[in-house]
């Protein structure tokens, strides 16, 4: 198979723990699932940088050419609050506490997580299925683990049997966990529970009466478990066999071991070819999570109303500082670390704009070419973005050396360059050149303060016409004036 573009990728895959050449099952197509976000609360940043990742996967692949079918679901019934398949549903908990319906808060926060991902640049996914949608296909898939054997029903719940598959299949392949180590580090069951063993999980749980989020399935009306719903979807979008599933580190066990456990008990199979997993953004040192209250909200950095950093940062500084870090890297999110980005995010953007003006020669003494396929070479050994960064701060000391005359350029280099600084910097790192904006902003203020003072020249000179034609045109733009004692000041809408 020719590799795509003339570019090689290798990814690194979590199942063999090896980086491997890609070749996608269908030359010239990707179908990559990644896992969404539970819609019980607004995401927090930790969750963004987990699909700013695959955001970035998606874009370079799409670059490559590749047609790719991106499929990110949205949780919406399922997911308990502990992965012992114990405790409240995490919305149908959320519902109660704040009196409205479960389906409410699912909404109000599928509403502020595509807000969040847009405000970061990510793009929307081919598919966003939710997991409500596809309670016959998850009901399917359970009827199917039965009938082979793996699963069974006890009091209108249907639960995986973890010892009966591990006895034919290896339950801690993708985890590197030992079922026997899993066996002698959980509790005994209490007796309360209907499992035969603590390591099985949940594929079908029946309701209790005060459960508003049900369906009617052969053995109970009840709600399918957290892990089934990606098993169903995946396969429904992408085929019984597909190229990529991501999700964060923390999702391989037990969500994607029981994925695969599932697969493999229903069809015969992991449909999945790489498995990959993005690493976990830190603040103070430890994860972020909901759970543990440790954790910043893009409205709060955004915005610098929080304890913890010393200023407001623009989605794009916060993109580009994810994005110097390797996506299977942990990152800390400090003040520092953002302040260093933004300095050099401003680097980036002053030269992307001098790259605009730069005179060119019948020679170059700079190799363009040499230079681009280092940045391929970066993407493609694993989507390396810090090597991929750290090439493109190398192509701003070149600018820098052509605007001083030190290093020269022909016309058709710098086309060449031109075009790949916009393919890495705006297309595959997503970043937006917000410093344009702050520059035409700051040249509107000075076009406006322009006409808010010949305004009071006009009223001065009692020429009133004048002075109400400024306000009124002004106003017709979306520019309102307000007079007040201290002056005249401007809003826009
Ligand atoms: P959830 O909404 O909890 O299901 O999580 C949505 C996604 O965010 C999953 O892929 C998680 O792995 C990921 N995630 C959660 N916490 C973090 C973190 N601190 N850093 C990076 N990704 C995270
Ligand atoms: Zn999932």
């Amino acid at each position: 198979m020719q590799p795509y573009n003339n570019q090689q990728i290798k990814i690194y895959n979590s199942l063999t723990g090896k980086k491997e050449i890609f070749e996608p099952i269908n030359n010239g197509y990707v179908g990559m699932y990644v896992c969404g976000p539970t819609v019980y609360s607004n995401v927090h940043l930790g969750n963004v940088r987990t699909f700013m990742s695959f955001d970035m996967v998606f874009r370079y692949l799409k670059h490559l050419g590749y047609k790719v079918r991106y499929v990110r679901n949205i949780t919406d019934a399922g997911h308990l609050e502990n992965d012992a398949d114990v405790g409240e549903d995490k919305i149908t908990k959320k519902a109660r506490l704040e009196e409205i319906e479960p389906m409410e808060i699912v909404q109000r926060y599928t509403v502020d997580f595509h807000n969040v991902v847009a405000t970061f640049n990510l793009l929307p996914p081919s598919i966003e299925p939710t997991a409500t949608g596809h309670i016959i296909e998850q009901i399917e898939l359970i009827s199917s683990i039965i009938d082979n054997g793996f699963a069974y029903e006890v009091n209108g719940s249907v639960y995986f049997d973890v010892h009966k598959y591990n006895e034919t299949n290896d339950y801690g392949i993708l985890s590197k966990r030992k079922l026997e180590d899993l066996i002698h580090n959980t509790r005994a069951l209490d007796g309360q529970s209907d499992k035969k063993n603590p390591q099985d999980f949940a594929l079908w749980k029946k309701a209790e009466p005060t459960h508003i989020m049900r369906w009617p399935s052969p053995w109970s009306d009840g709600f399918p478990g957290w892990h089934l719903e990606c098993t169903a979807m995946s396969t429904k979008y992408l085929g019984e066999q597909f190229d990529i599933h991501g999700g964060g580190m923390d999702l391989k066990f037990p969500h994607h071991e029981c994925e695969i456990a599932q697969n493999k008990a229903a069809k015969g199979q992991d449909p999945v070819k790489y498995w990959m997993h993005a690493n976990m953004l830190e603040l103070n040192g430890s994860r972020m999570s909901k759970s543990s209250g440790n954790y910043i909200n893009p409205a709060e950095l955004l915005s610098g109303k929080n304890d913890i950093m010393s200023k407001a940062y623009s989605p794009s500084v916060i993109r580009f500082f994810m994005m110097q870090a390797a996506y299977r890297s942990v990152l800390d999110l400090t003040d520092t670390g953002l302040l260093a980005s933004e300095k050099g995010f401003n680097r980036l953007m002053n030269a992307v704009d001098d790259l605009q003006n730069l005179k060119t020669s019948n020679t170059s003494s700079f190799d363009v070419k040499e230079w681009k396929q280092a940045c391929y070479n970066a993407m493609n050994d694993d989507f390396n973005t810090p090597i991929l960064i750290a090439n493109l701060f190398e192509a701003v000391t070149q600018i820098n050396a052509i605007k001083e005359g030190s290093v020269t350029i022909t016309k058709e280099d710098l086309d060449t360059f031109k075009t790949a600084i916009h393919v890495f910097v705006f297309e595959l790192l997503g970043l937006k050149n917000v410093q344009e904006s702050e520059e035409g902003t700051n040249k509107l203020s000075g076009a406006v303060e322009l006409l808010i003072k010949l305004r009071q020249e006009a009223r001065a000179n009692k020429d009133f016409a004048l002075s109400d034609k400024i306000r009124d045109e002004l106003a017709e733009v979306g520019i309102t004036l307000n007079d007040s004692r201290e002056g005249t000041t401007f809003s826009t809408n």
